[in-house]
C-alpha cells in the first residue's frame, strides 16, 4: 500500500505535487490508483519462494528473474521498473547461478532495494524471535545478497527485520526502536556505522530525504513512522517525500504495518489496492508455511 501510495509521486521533488491523500493514477509508470510497482512484486516473489522452498536463496533470485523477465508477480504483467543495482546483479545470477555472489558488495551498491522487499522474512520466522535471533539475523542478512551485498544493504536489512520481528510480536514502538533493543539481539553482527547512526536515532533529529540510498531510505521511513498516531499518517508522511516515493512509502508500510495491524489500515485503502488477487494466495500460503 505503501508502494502503490508512492508510485504516483515517485521521482517528483516534495512540494511539487499536490500532497498524497490516498491513492491515485498517472506517475513516471503511467498506473491506475492502487496498482503498484517493484517494490511490492520483489516482495511477492520473495514471500512466494520462501512459501514453496523453504530458506532456497537462488529460489529466491530465481523468482527476481522469473519477475524481471516475464512480468510474473507484477500487477498488470510487465516487470516496468527495476533499480539498476538489482538488474546489475540478476545478469550476474542468470550467468553464474549462485545468489550468495550476485549482489554487488561496493559501497557505492546501496540502494534500498533489499529492505523495501524485507517483510516475508519476519513474518516466515515469527518463531525465531526472540530465542533464536541469530539464525533469524542469518537469514535477513542473507535475504540482501542475491541483490544487495553492501555493509550498508546488510547492517539494514538486519535492524529493519529486528524491529519489524519485535513489532510483529507486539512489543511497544519505543522498545523496539530502542538501542538497548538492536544491541541484545544483534549479538555478533557488528553494524555499518551509517546504519548504526540511523538506528540510534539520528532519524529524531534530522530533516529526512525520501532518497534511493539505503542509509537515507531507512532513516526516513523510521521518521515517518516512529510517532505516527496511525498507519495513514505514517505511510502518508513517507510518501509526502517525494523522489523515491514509492519506496520510502513500502518500508514506512512495512514498520506501519506490523505494528498497527490490518484493523489499523483504512477500508478504502485495502478495498482499492490493485492486484489483491495476486497477493493474497501468496500472502496465506507464507504464513501457512511460517515457523
Ligand atoms: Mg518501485
Ligand atoms: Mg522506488
Amino acid at each position: 500500500m505503501g508502494d502503490a501510495l508512492g508510485a504516483a509521486v515517485e521521482f517528483q521533488a516534495p512540494g511539487s505535487f499536490e500532497p498524497v491523500s490516498g491513492y491515485r493514477g498517472g506517475g513516471a509508470h503511467r498506473l491506475a490508483p492502487g496498482e503498484w510497482t517493484d517494490d511490492t512484486s520483489m516482495a511477492l516473489a520473495l514471500a512466494d519462494s520462501i512459501a514453496e522452498c523453504g530458506w532456497d536463496l537462488n529460489d529466491q533470485a530465481t523468482r527476481y528473474l522469473l519477475w524481471w523477465r516475464t512480468g510474473r508477480y507484477s500487477v498488470n504483467g510487465r516487470a516496468f521498473d527495476i533499480g539498476i543495482t538489482t538488474a546489475g546483479a540478476l545478469r550476474r545470477f542468470a550467468a553464474y547461478a549462485d545468489a550468495r555472489q550476485s549482489g554487488e558488495v561496493s559501497s557505492n551498491a546501496s540502494g534500498n532495494g533489499s529492505i523495501m522487499r524485507l517483510s516475508p522474512v519476519p513474518i516466515a520466522c515469527m518463531g525465531l524471535f526472540p530465542d533464536r535471533t541469530d539464525e533469524l539475523v542469518r537469514r535477513l542478512i542473507e535475504s540482501s545478497l542475491p541483490t544487495h551485498a553492501s555493509a550498508q544493504c546488510v547492517s539494514a536489512c538486519a535492524c529493519m527485520g529486528l524491529v519489524l520481528s519485535g513489532l510483529l510480536h507486539g512489543l511497544a514502538r519505543e522498545e523496539v526502536l530502542s538501542p538497548k533493543f538492536l544491541r541484545t539481539h544483534l549479538r555478533d553482527h557488528s553494524l555499518h556505522p551509517e546504519i548504526e547512526e540511523v538506528v540510534l536515532g539520528s532519524y529524531r533529529r534530522r530533516q529526512p530525504v525520501g532518497a534511493g540510498y539505503v542509509v537515507r531510505s531507512l532513516e526516513a521511513a523510521l521518521w515517518a513512522f516512529h510517532d505516527a498516531t496511525d498507519f495513514r499518517e505514517a505511510v502518508l508522511r513517507a510518501v509526502n517525500l517525494g523522489h523515491d516515493a514509492d519506496t520510502t512509502g513500502a518500508v514506512c508500510g512495512q514498520f506501519a504495518g506490523a505494528y498497527f495491524g490490518e484493523s489499523g489500515i483504512p477500508d478504502e485503502w485495502r478495498e482499492g489496492l490493485a492486484g489483491r488477487a495476486i497477493i493474497e494466495p501468496i500472502l496465506t500460503r507464507l504464513l501457512e508455511r511460517a515457523y
